[in-house]
Order: structure tokens, then sequence, then C-alpha cells
């Protein structure tokens, strides 16, 4: 093995080392936060669906990259854990973000109407939630 080989390598190997160390915090953070997250999430369900009463499935807690939220159509909705992290209004929009496309499965004037029934300023808090990378 000549020394650039082994330098090569050797610099690969570090990287790896770190990437793999920085995933296995990201995966401490999720599962540091993943209960309070389930809680959190469930309450905040239940207290706006006692306006809305629309039905839904499993709530998953996710480990996900680029979403807050979303919702399938089978009814489960899935949460970000980081959502613990946000601010009660940004919580309380992404939550009923959720919930409305269990009626509205789309982003149509109809869909926001819904939204702005319970959440009157969701065009503010919608924005300041795009400064942060993830979407809904
Ligand atoms: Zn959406």
């Amino acid at each position: 093995m000549n020394s650039i080989y082994k330098i090569f390598f050797g610099i690969k190997k570090r990287r790896v080392y770190r990437v793999k160390k920085r995933v296995k915090r990201k995966n401490l953070n999720y599962l540091k936060y993943k209960e309070s997250a389930v809680i959190l999430v469930k309450n905040k369900l239940e207290y706006f669906n006692q306006f809305y009463n629309y039905k839904y499935n499993r709530v998953t807690i996710k480990n996900q990259k680029t979403r807050w939220g979303s919702c399938s159509k089978k009814g489960n909705l899935n949460f970000n854990y980081k959502i613990v992290l946000l601010s009660q209004k940004q919580i309380d929009y992404i939550i009923v973000h959720e919930l409305c496309h269990l009626k509205e499965f789309n982003h149509s004037q109809r869909f926001w109407d819904l939204v702005a029934l319970t959440i009157l300023d969701y065009k503010e808090i919608r924005s300041s939630l795009r400064t942060n990378s993830l979407q809904l």
C-alpha cells in the first residue's frame, strides 16, 4: 500500500465514522422525544377533533427528514417527532392541517377554509414553518 492510498483510505474511514455518529445522534433524539410526541399529538388531535369530529385510524410518530406531518388515504396520520420542539401555535396548526386532510385530501380553498375554522392566522403560522426545511 503506498502512502497516498493510506491517507485517502484513512480520511474515508474517518468520514464514514463521523456520518455514523451523526445518524446515531439523530436516532437518539427520536427515541428521546418520541414518547412525549405521541402524548402531545394524541391529546391535540382529540382536542381539535371535538370540533371537527372526523374519523382517523392509526397515529404514528416518525423520524422524517422532510415532513412535519402527513395523512394517508386510509386515514392514518403521521407526525414528525420534532413537533414537540415547536411553539404551541405551530403545533396546533400542524395538527389541524392533517386533521382537515381527512375531509379534504388536497390543498384546495375548501381545505384552507376548514383549517381557518380553528386556526385563524394559519397563513402566518404556515410561513413561519417554511423557514424550517420541513413541509406538510
Ligand atoms: Zn397538507
